[in-house]
């Protein structure tokens, strides 16, 4: 049997969750979730510096949001913790312990001055840098007394500097790197704490990770780990580098390409379900031209064999796109759940209203408006000339149903008639309205549209009679005055 999958996202908290950690983050769990592996979310925060606890919580936050859910972390624990490498310092240290008995790493001694010289040497004479070996060879002795002396050192790994290593990308398939492009690297550092390098394959190996996804960027870095996973003796995961993300220029994304963080995307009313399946759509395709694909599906048909080995260009206008689909697919009553807020600021409704009819005007509402809306912002823009005065009518509406003569006129009938309907009910609003058009001798849609128009300044909109009833007697007779007034006046423009 295949030994199980375990896979890890290893933020460093220096900043917030970008879309380009999001998206190997959902790679990795996708990959897990269809496996039936593990995901471990690990915190890189050796760099003591640049990391914050604001950065590490804002990451996981955005992960929660995003509904991409870890099995071991620095939050709920797991076999191999802790899971933050700022707690793990005693294990790389053993390890650390282990290559100097081996011989597999050696001290080194040389100041930053001398390597300067030695980058500047190679410079001049047209050599690639690569460390000079200098303390590579020191007798025992030398290194004993200059380690007792207390010297200033680092570690560096022992490394071969002929034939070649072969990185298996799961993505790019065989990428070879020559030996001699890889120098006797530092494995830990003056300060007495391990590099990136070692403590992400001390993790690795310990945290048992059967592959490794992460971005493009460290292939780079992956032949130094296949060779330290050789000092150790241990079989290297499988690894597979995710492509990078492009601004629509194909420049490096960044701020200035607009939002790049998850937190920004949330406030901006991107769904979570819409930014992972863009997320998906960037860099991976199921084999055909689906574009939604939500999460479950996703489960399904991920594959690292179909992930894009070119870099994806960021398309604000597809993240859009999607979000209308999520958008429109939710339950109004959820939409409802999640602008309850915002509408009690508007003064929409009052924070603890439980009146049923009012609720269920809402949902009306909000369930017409939803369909046209393609996130909160517009929803709510929707739903304004329900809940405040008209200020404007849809300018083709005013052409349309506004240019008849007769048109105040008929709005001044319809209100004096509303003025007597009781009780103010759709259906008995409904009864009245249409024995006016009887007698007005019009088809129905010659008044009706006009109406709407004149209530709700759009010419779309839910049943005119459940508007109307919701409005209330005083504000439905008040638009229609005000409309009969503008247009009669010719503030309305109607030609
Ligand atoms: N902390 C590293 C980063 O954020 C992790 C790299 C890796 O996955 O090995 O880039």
């Amino acid at each position: 049997m295949d030994k199980q999958v375990r896979v890890r996202f290893a933020p460093s908290p220096t900043g917030a969750l970008h879309i380009g950690g999001a998206r190997t983050a959902y790679f990795n769990w996708l990959f897990a979730r269809q496996q039936q592996g593990v995901f471990v979310l690990r915190i890189d925060d050796t760099d003591r510096a640049r990391s914050t606890e604001e950065s590490y919580r804002q990451i996981l936050d955005s992960f929660r949001w995003l509904g991409i859910d870890w099995d071991e972390g620095p939050d709920c624990g797991g076999p191999y913790g802790p899971y933050r490498q700022s707690e793990r310092t005693e294990i790389y240290r053993n390890h650390l312990q282990r290559l100097i008995a081996e011989g597999k790493v050696y001290p080194c001694f040389c100041s930053a001055e001398q390597l300067q010289a030695d980058r500047e040497e190679a410079a001049r004479e047209g050599r690639p840098s690569r460390y000079s070996g200098r303390c590579r060879d020191l007798s025992a002795e030398e290194r004993e007394r200059r380690l007792a002396a207390g010297e200033p050192h680092v570690y560096r790994l022992r490394t071969d500097a002929t034939g070649e290593t072969v990185v298996h990308d799961l993505i790019r398939g065989d990428v070879v790197f020559q030996n001699s492009e890889i120098d006797d690297f530092i494995v830990w550092k003056a300060d007495d704490s391990p590099t990136y390098h070692f403590a992400s394959c001390v993790d690795d190996l310990a945290m048992r990770i059967s592959h490794v996804i992460r971005a493009e960027e460290h292939l780079s870095n992956t032949p130094r780990h296949v060779t330290l996973f050789e000092a150790f003796g241990s079989e290297a995961p499988a690894f597979a580098h995710v492509p990078m993300i492009l601004a629509p220029d194909r420049s490096k994304l960044s701020k200035r390409h607009g939002a790049t963080s998850v937190s920004e995307y949330r406030e901006m009313g991107i769904l979570p379900e819409a930014l992972v399946n863009y997320l998906l759509l960037l860099g991976f395709s199921p084999g055909d031209d689906r574009e939604i694909v939500d999460r479950e599906t996703a489960i399904e048909v991920f594959s690292l064999d179909r992930v894009a080995k070119h870099a994806a260009v960021y398309d604000v206008k597809k993240l859009e796109w999607l979000n209308a689909h999520y958008f429109r697919a939710q339950s109004p009553d959820v939409v409802v759940g999640q602008i309850w807020d915002e509408l009690v600021r508007f003064g929409y409704v009052a924070a603890n209203e439980v009146d049923r009819h009012v609720l269920a005007w809402i949902r009306t509402v909000v369930e017409f408006v939803q369909t046209r809306s393609r996130n909160a912002a517009d929803l709510i823009d929707g739903m304004r000339p329900y809940f405040e005065g008209i200020t404007a009518y849809d300018d083709k509406g005013v052409r349309k149903q506004f240019s008849d003569p007769a048109t105040p006129e008929r709005l001044r009938a319809v209100a004096q008639r509303l003025a007597g309907v009781a009780p103010f009910t759709a259906p008995v609003i409904e009864s009245s309205f249409r024995a006016l058009i009887d007698e007005l001798g019009l088809k129905a849609g010659q008044l009706i549209h006009p109406v709407r128009l004149a209530l709700t300044g759009v010419t779309v909109g839910p049943g005119l009679f459940d508007v109307i009833a919701m409005l209330g007697r005083e504000e439905a007779c008040q638009r229609l005055e005000i409309a009969a007034e503008r247009i009669a006046s010719g503030t309305v423009a109607t030609k």
